[in-house]
């Protein structure tokens, strides 16, 4: 599953550099796509196509948030995810509603990465 940031955040900035995927952007800024990926653009099949450089709306206005579909819990890059080993008060945890197994969240990275 995606990893969570709740409200419980201290807006310390720690985990932000951590991540492989550039998933976790501060509360209030805008996210891309193709930011720390090889995503030129996003294709959703329904006839929305989002470019990687598309600036995307915070997810989050007060706290440091994380981009569900870029996140892989750090498969294929840690043993864990980095965010929540660096986090100081453990606010970074598992989101219930975002389960993936090891298999998706490696594919996942595969996608976003182009490998
Ligand atoms: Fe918030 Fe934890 Fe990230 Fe610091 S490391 S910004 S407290 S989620």
């Amino acid at each position: 599953m995606a990893i969570i940031i709740t409200d419980e955040c201290i807006n310390c900035g720690a985990c932000e550099p951590e991540c492989p995927n550039t998933a976790i952007y501060e509360g209030g800024i805008e996210w891309t796509w193709g930011g720390g990926t090889k995503l030129t653009e996003v294709d959703f099949g329904d006839g929305t196509i989002v470019s990687g450089s598309d600036a995307m709306d915070p997810i989050s206005n007060e706290f440091y948030y994380i981009v569900s579909d870029k996140c892989t819990e750090c498969e294929g890059f840690h043993e864990e995810p980095q965010c929540a080993a660096v986090c100081p008060v453990d606010c970074c945890v598992p989101d219930p509603d975002n389960v993936e197994d090891t298999e998706t969240l490696l594919a996942k990275k595969a996608w976003l990465h182009a490998e």
